[in-house]
């Protein structure tokens, strides 16, 4: 656990996790990977009075079951609020219909928990901050002038691993990291990466990873090609559940391309330069 402020703690692990103590209580953001993370911070801070998830990803709440059970109150934005009471929805968005084998992982699939939504939230302190486009409500939570990013950007050393920025939505995912840089915090907390006071490097990073996909992808469309020809085409590693993701992250560059009028459907299933 390393302390930021006296107030304010971040536990870094796949996925960072903060602790905050404030007016006698003390919050969790995102709840880690696994249960075993989730214990270490129960041993390390004791009790957590409430949790707030950044967005319903099972490696952001793989925790919320252990906190809830030890009697904490679990608040994410409305949308993502579903996802976490059911968590088999999320790889059936995935894969859009009922998931295979592949989908039914626990790297897709928390165990659910009850959640209660920010706009439920009553006491001050924080601030909800939109940050849509890796997911559908992702949420940023500001406390003071720090701020926790969940997956809005990645670090540097994430892109480099992964290759590709996962995300749903584009131009939201865009909007998102541009209400970051026009911010002006003494502290960014991303759940992929190195806390920092200055997050440009990072940014550039995920930027230049997603603009590289869709150039990429557009460059591939001289010819009509379905999403999953062009994920064949793309040199990402993927198993049988990433290439999942790798196709909603694909998915999404093709209907913003479409948006911007520069592809469209030729024959169904299959896109093409206009
Ligand atoms: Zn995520």
């Amino acid at each position: 656990m390393e302390r930021i402020n006296e107030s304010l703690f971040v536990k870094r692990g796949n996925t960072n996790v903060g602790v905050i103590e404030y007016e006698g209580k003390r919050y969790l953001i995102d709840t880690g990977s696994n249960e075993k993370f989730a214990k270490e911070i129960s041993e390390e801070v004791g009790r957590i009075d409430f949790v707030f998830n950044t967005h319903s990803h099972a490696d952001h709440i793989q925790g919320n079951r252990f906190f809830a059970l030890k009697g904490a109150s679990i608040y994410a934005d409305e949308r993502e609020r579903f996802l976490i009471e059911n968590p088999s929805m999320e790889s059936f968005y995935l894969y859009g219909a009922n998931p295979p084998k592949a989908l039914k992982r626990s790297f897709f699939e928390a165990k659910e928990s009850q959640v209660k939504s920010f706009s439920d939230f009553k006491m001050s302190g924080f601030e909800f901050v939109p940050l849509p486009g890796h997911s559908v409500g992702m949420t940023g939570i500001r406390f003071g002038n720090v701020l926790f990013c969940g997956d809005a950007y990645f670090g540097e050393e994430i892109v480099k691993k992964y290759l590709y920025p996962y995300l749903i939505n584009v131009k939201e995912f865009i909007n998102s990291i541009e209400k970051i840089e026009n911010s002006n915090m003494d502290l960014y907390i991303p759940s992929h990466g190195q806390p920092s006071s200055d997050p440009s490097h990072d940014i550039k990073a995920t930027k230049d990873a997603l603009n590289n996909f869709i150039s990429m992808t557009f460059d591939l469309l001289k010819t009509p090609k379905s999403v999953e020809e062009i994920c064949f085409e793309m040199n990402v590693p993927l198993n049988f559940g990433t290439f999942y993701l790798f196709r909603s992250f694909e998915s999404a560059i093709l209907s913003y391309l479409e948006e911007k009028g520069e592809i469209s459907n030729i024959s169904y299933g299959k896109w093409a330069k206009i």
